[in-house]
């Protein structure tokens, strides 16, 4: 089995609206980037999680009108039966 993420690898362009605003969106890294002493949220990530968190790949959107950050779960692909 052999999971990708979409985002990281480039080959879908993030089109995700604000929900506060419906201001376009950034991309602004992997959540992973964000977990430590400086990140302002607290995430859960804790390792009891369900399977399915496994397919997903944690990222962070960040909306310059509101400036806040969201987190973004992008779903993996599974390039198993595609390649
Ligand atoms: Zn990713
Ligand atoms: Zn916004």
């Amino acid at each position: 089995m052999s999971y990708i993420c979409p985002l990281c690898n480039g080959l879908v362009v993030p089109e995700q609206a604000c929900p506060h605003c419906l201001q376009g969106l950034l991309e602004c890294g992997k959540l992973d980037d964000y977990t430590g002493p400086y990140s302002p949220y607290v995430f859960q990530t804790s390792s009891d999680t369900a399977d399915e968190v496994e397919n997903v790949c944690n990222h962070v959107m960040y909306c310059h009108h509101c400036q806040t950050s969201t987190p973004w779960p992008v779903s993996l692909w599974d390039l198993s039966g595609n390649l």
